[in-house]
């Protein structure tokens, strides 16, 4: 079992995840975040800590389908352990539907 970040992460970007995490296994991405499966060990620490309710355990259905992005997607962008500053226009975008097909983007994400 893994903890997953889910589509209404994109966009929002919080980052209050990863300053939780007890084994830096988030991975920064453009406009998301992801979690590796094979480094998250299950804690769950992470999940109430995320405003957009966007971190699932992998038994919920809806986090099945972003489980191979998470898990595509840490291999490649850069490990993430403190948290950067949101985007401005976080909060509009804050439950909004179709985030996923209309706004994710596959490039890294780079903290300075
Ligand atoms: S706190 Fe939630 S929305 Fe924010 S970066 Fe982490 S998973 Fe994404
Ligand atoms: S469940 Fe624990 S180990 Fe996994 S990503 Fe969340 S804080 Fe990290």
């Amino acid at each position: 079992m893994t903890y997953v970040v889910t589509e209404n992460c994109i966009r929002c970007k919080f980052m209050d995840c990863v300053e939780v995490c007890p084994v830096d296994c988030f991975y920064e991405g453009e406009n998301m975040l992801v979690i590796h499966p094979d480094e998250c060990i299950d804690c769950g620490v992470c999940e109430p800590e995320c405003p957009a309710e966007a971190i699932l355990p992998d038994t919920e259905e809806a986090a099945e389908k972003f489980l191979e992005l998470n898990r595509e997607y840490s291999e490649t962008w850069p490990n993430i352990t403190q948290k950067g500053e949101a985007p401005a226009d976080s909060e509009e975008w804050d439950g909004k539907p179709n985030k996923y097909p209309e706004e994710f983007s596959p490039k890294p994400g780079g903290q300075v």
